[in-house]
């Protein structure tokens, strides 16, 4: 008798998870997920800076911004549920229809006085990805894994080994594991490193073009009083540019996990065009969001960084700061403020913050059931293959695509 080869998910992730829990539904071959990270044990607590601070839950890799510029740490998620079990909580964009009553609208309850001062400065309250708890894909897989219907095997995939344009083994330290099916969910970040790393460059031209992540200026509030709020961020304001482009403005009850006296208030670009790149120079894989390299969004990003400036400065924000600083030198909102376009340009550059929302690294390699093109049997479902950086917060998006892809994989097995 000979045993069916198990379908293979590489990244057990906000894609990853939702990638198992779709095909579990749908057929009754097995399925092994590769995820480095343990189970979370934080989906009850809703304060986004205590769950990051956790540093079991993720590891950093260091990155570019813009390109020419520093190297400096990115946030990566490692915990069974990847980004779903550390994120900020925020859904700005569409709910994904099949989650409806995971998440709800944050109220007046839940919001701090920084929410509060953007409410009065055309903020609104953001949809959560929680209701009672925070809502992790990586739960559904623990129940999975539970019944027998879904093995996790806690390592890193380290390469593919393919033939004739078949993969056929994915390789850890420890594991050879062959499958059927490959779907790479180890994000936008990884995905193409570990395809580069498994000289799939070969067969599949474009791995790791258009990585693209939103640019981000954030600035720190001194408070008159202390913090004492469950979630650390409620509010958003979504404007438009008067050049066109989407802004979102976030209000932050805290800096970090240990700090009550300080806030944050941050602007990002939601629909940048500039894009980057991972690729790999002799063994070592790099990254360069090459941010704000088109005029348009260095524009953009300049008059985000004004209207930023603004809404620190208002009333509303000096009730309850006593000072607005725009970098860890102490230099206060009013310098920037002073600043002509030129200068503050140069600035904005240098000053640049990163987030975690990186895409779009391999759009080109797949079709649109998320197929590599030029490969046999390999899938990409996280958020390496949405086309651009969502103009909202990304995990929505990703959810959305990975759910989608998996049932166009489904449908094909037998
Ligand atoms: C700190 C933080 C805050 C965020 N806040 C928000 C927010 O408020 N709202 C929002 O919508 N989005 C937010 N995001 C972004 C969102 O979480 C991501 O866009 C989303 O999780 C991306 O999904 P993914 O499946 O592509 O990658 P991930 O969720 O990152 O999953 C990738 C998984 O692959 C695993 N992996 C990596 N390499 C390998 C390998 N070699 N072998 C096997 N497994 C591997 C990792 O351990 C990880 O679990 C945030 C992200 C972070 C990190």
């Amino acid at each position: 008798m000979t045993t069916q080869l198990p379908i293979v998910v590489i990244g057990g992730g906000t894609a990853g998870c939702t990638v198992v829990s779709t095909l579990a539904a749908m057929t009754t071959q097995p399925i092994v997920l590769i995820e480095p990270g343990s189970p979370s044990v934080h989906d009850d607590e809703s304060a986004f800076f205590t769950v990051l601070s956790d540093e079991a839950l993720s590891r950093e890799v260091q990155t570019t911004l813009v390109d020419g510029g520093m190297d400096m740490p990115y946030v990566q998620a490692q915990v069974l549920g990847g980004g779903s079990a550390i994120n900020g909580l925020l859904l700005t964009g569409e709910e994904p229809s099949f989650l409806s009553g995971l998440t709800r609208m944050a109220t007046e309850e839940d919001c701090g006085q920084v929410g509060t001062a953007l409410l009065a400065e055309n903020g609104r309250f953001s949809r959560l990805w929680w209701n009672g708890g925070r809502w992790n894909p990586g739960r559904a897989v623990q129940h999975l894994v539970e019944e027998g219907r879904v093995t996790v095997i806690p390592e890193s995939v380290t390469y593919l080994e393919h033939a004739q344009r078949v993969i056929k083994v994915a390789h850890t330290t420890n594991e050879a594991i062959e499958g059927s099916l490959f779907v790479m969910c180890a994000g936008a970040l990884a995905t193409p490193a570990l395809l580069l790393h498994s000289s799939l460059e070969r067969a599949v031209s474009g791995i790791g073009d258009g990585l693209q992540n939103h640019p981000t200026i954030t600035f720190t509030l001194v408070l008159k009083d202390t913090v004492s709020q469950r979630f650390d961020a409620t509010v958003v304001r979504e404007s438009c540019s008067s050049s066109g482009a989407d802004l979102l403005t976030v209000a932050y009850e805290r800096t970090n996990a240990d700090n009550t006296t300080s806030g944050l208030l941050s602007v990002s670009l939601m629909n940048p065009e500039s894009r980057g790149g991972v690729w790999r120079s002799n063994t070592a894989m790099q990254h360069d969001f090459n941010m704000l390299a088109t005029i348009r969004d260095r524009v953009a990003m300049r008059e985000a960084v004004r209207e930023l400036i603004s809404t620190a400065m208002s009333a509303s924000f000096s009730a309850i700061s006593h000072q607005v600083l725009v970098d860890s030198e102490g230099t206060s909102v009013e310098v920037l403020d002073a600043m002509k376009n030129a200068e503050l340009d140069e600035w904005i550059a240098v000053h640049l913050t990163v987030v975690s929302h990186a895409a779009s690294s391999c759009h080109d390699i797949v079709d649109s059931d998320g197929k590599v093109r030029g490969v046999g049997n390999l899938y990409i479902a996280d958020s390496s293959i949405l086309h651009s950086v969502p103009p909202c917060s990304p995990a929505g998006p990703v959810v959305i695509e990975a759910a989608r892809i998996a049932r166009a994989i489904g449908e094909t097995l037998t």
